[in-house]
């Protein structure tokens, strides 16, 4: 099963790919975990890409599908993939065409995350994190036992920068400006099972598990 898996900051996309790796036998396959370990292997593009991240500039999409088409050729990604984070612009969907269909493959499902905007502000703007081991709490669902002290290590614990309201706000609209015209291109190919994210985890892995045809389960 190859399929793409779109949705804001703060949608659930690492909690429901976590289940979908594990019940589908398939590997996750995000940019960032791509570039990381191909800087770190030194292969050739891995120079390419690197040159580009510590001059501050984006990674090229011919480097990053170069990186792709490598990845999802390996033994662990034959029976499929979950792809998170590419393609995310059109040249790099159209890139991904061409790569799959070279291999005589085809992705099977876009999955679309929808969480109301107000939803994923909630969600973000409750998350902290303990600065010094790194644990992650939410206030709504998992928050430290004692006040603002990490369960873990006795730190306070903080918001980042990144999880204040305002940042919030404009880190969704960047991913809703960017987005939308991938989120179309594959509606036009009938790709796009739109997934309910508002109602909570099980609600949201039985509507994956049906745009997927398998038996709804907790
Ligand atoms: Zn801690």
């Amino acid at each position: 099963m190859r399929l793409i898996l779109l949705g804001a900051p703060g949608c659930g996309k690492g909690t429901h790919s976590a289940w979908m790796v594990e019940e589908l036998g398939i590997p996750q396959i995000s940019t960032g975990d791509i570039l990381r370990d191909a800087v770190k292997e030194g292969s050739e593009l891995g120079r390419q890409a690197r040159s580009y991240m510590d001059s501050g500039e984006l990674v090229p999409d011919s480097v990053i599908l170069g990186l792709m088409r490598g990845r999802m050729a390996q033994p662990d990604a034959a029976r499929g993939f979950i792809l998170d984070g590419f393609p995310r612009t059109i040249p790099q969907a159209e890139g991904l065409n061409g790569a799959l269909g070279d291999a005589g493959m085809k992705l099977d499902r876009v999955l679309q995350i929808n969480v109301a905007r107000d939803e994923l502000i909630h969600r973000l703007t409750s998350r902290r994190v303990c600065p010094n081991c790194k644990a992650v709490y939410n206030l709504d669902f998992k928050p430290p036992k004692q006040g603002d002290i990490c369960d873990a290590c006795g730190a306070s614990v903080v918001q980042r920068d990144d999880d204040r309201e305002a940042t919030v706000a404009q880190r969704l609209e960047v991913y809703e400006r960017q987005t939308a015209p991938l989120i179309d291109y594959y509606i036009a190919r009938g790709l796009v099972a739109v997934i309910d994210g508002n109602q909570g985890y099980a609600h949201t892995r039985a509507e994956i598990e049906t745009a997927l045809g398998r038996e709804a389960k907790r």
